[in-house]
């Protein structure tokens, strides 16, 4: 039979398409079983923490509208949360949907035209993916790189802002595949007398050590939500200064992707006046449930203060350091001030298999921590993330008196 449609054009019912919906397709059978997860384990890997229980509560509250005066509010106290965790009067501080690297990539996208240049420090696996973004963008990268367990100094970062006079210095405050942990003092005023934006990757540091952002010049920053802040995968929350939006806005030509574009996200955050409200301001559909779960998230540290969230990280941190210097356990980084506080990576000791203390972790104890990530670290490493709602002396107690089980076990030799 012939179907003549509206726009005249003819198609046949009886199409290959409507033979093979009518067949039977075989029914994933894994699916009729509740998912096999762990129920109460431990996330201390170097990844996703094991959520704020507020915060994962929040996902289930219901929500009027992406349009909505509720809506508009949700993402107001959002926006304040983010800027008291960053300490900066940012206006352009908002959330992306997606993980950290979207906002990574979107940052790239954002702060570089073809061509540009941009001084990436690459001192670990993230670093050298946030270099790959900007190249794929089609920026002239320069790679500033350190050695294994190295961080950059003052004097090397201002070498190559006089020596190539980037548009973007980009830098990890913390490099969570190989544990390093870069000071910022002084870096700011460097990019100033450069003329040279200052961006930041602060997944592996924020809400995690005292950090202001204003303070020190830091023109852009981006984050995710599952580590420090005590939510779970899923936005990415950025931050540009003024002279960051002023830049972004004086460009010759659009960031490539539509839905990361500064600008077109400005309108739905209210921060720039929407083209047409009443139809929908939105980028995107918005989930107003991840939205939730971040609000929560920020409530909690309100609530906990900031200063008190900082302390809470120092005093966990500094037990899991001292154990396992204790336990005999060697650290990547040699330099005591060097160490990323929140991710502990230690060598993998002599005569043991890194993967096999993963997995008998995981079997025994129902606690997840990596063997490492990257080339340098994956297999070679030990790595333990103590942040957000995890950060307690308590729990560091637990991971780490598995820890000693598990290294003294035969079921974890080489
Ligand atoms: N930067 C750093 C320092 C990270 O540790 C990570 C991931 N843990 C990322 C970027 C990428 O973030 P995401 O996995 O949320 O995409």
């Amino acid at each position: 039979s012939i179907v003549r449609c509206c726009c005249s054009a003819s198609i046949s019912s009886e199409s290959s398409d409507d033979e093979s919906t009518q067949k039977p397709f075989p029914v994933p059978e894994s699916l009729r079983s509740k998912a096999a997860t762990g129920q109460n384990a431990l996330l201390v890997g170097g990844g996703a923490a094991s959520p704020n229980p507020r915060s994962i509560s929040a996902l289930q509250l219901p929500g009027p509208g992406m349009y909505s005066e509720y809506a508009k509010n949700l993402r107001k106290e959002i926006m304040e949360g983010l800027r008291y965790i960053l300490r900066t009067k940012n206006e352009y501080t908002f959330v992306y949907h997606g993980s950290g690297t979207t906002a990574t990539t979107a940052v790239m996208d954002n702060l570089l035209e073809q061509g540009d240049k941009i001084v990436v420090g690459v001192y670990g696996h993230w670093s050298s993916i946030a270099a790959e973004i900007a190249e794929r963008l089609g920026a002239n990268v320069i790679r500033l790189k350190k050695p294994l367990g190295s961080r950059l100094t003052l004097e090397e970062i201002e070498k190559a802002l006089s020596e190539h006079k980037p548009k973007v210095l980009y830098l990890l405050h913390g490099e969570s595949t190989t544990g390093i942990f870069q000071p910022l003092d002084g870096i700011g005023n460097v990019c100033e007398k450069y003329g040279t934006l200052f961006a930041m990757d602060l997944v592996a540091t924020i809400a995690q050590v005292p950090f202001d952002m204003d303070a020190l010049k830091i023109d852009v920053a981006m984050m995710n939500t599952q580590k420090g802040i005590g939510g779970i995968v899923g936005l990415a929350p950025v931050s540009f200064s003024p002279k960051a939006v002023a830049m972004i806005k004086n460009r010759k030509t659009r960031p490539r992707v539509y839905h990361t574009d500064v600008t077109e996200q400005a309108r739905e955050w209210l921060i720039e006046k929407p083209k047409c409200y009443q139809v929908g301001t939105c980028v995107h559909s918005t989930s107003l449930a991840l939205f939730h779960m971040l609000r929560e998230a920020l409530a909690n540290v309100v609530d906990e203060g900031i200063e008190n969230v900082w302390a809470r990280h120092e005093a966990s941190n500094r037990y899991m350091y001292d154990r396992v210097a204790q336990m005999g356990l060697e650290f990547v980084v040699p330099v005591k001030k060097d160490r990323l506080p929140g991710t502990l990576i230690v060598k993998c000791p002599k005569g043991k298999d890194a993967h096999k203390i993963v997995s008998f972790m995981w079997d025994k104890y129902q606690i997840e921590i990596s063997s490492g990530f990257g080339p340098q670290t994956f297999g070679k490493c030990i790595r333990i993330g103590l942040f957000g709602h995890n950060a307690r002396v308590e729990t560091a107690e637990i991971i780490l008196d598995a820890l000693e089980q598990t290294l003294g076990s035969p079921e974890t030799d080489a």
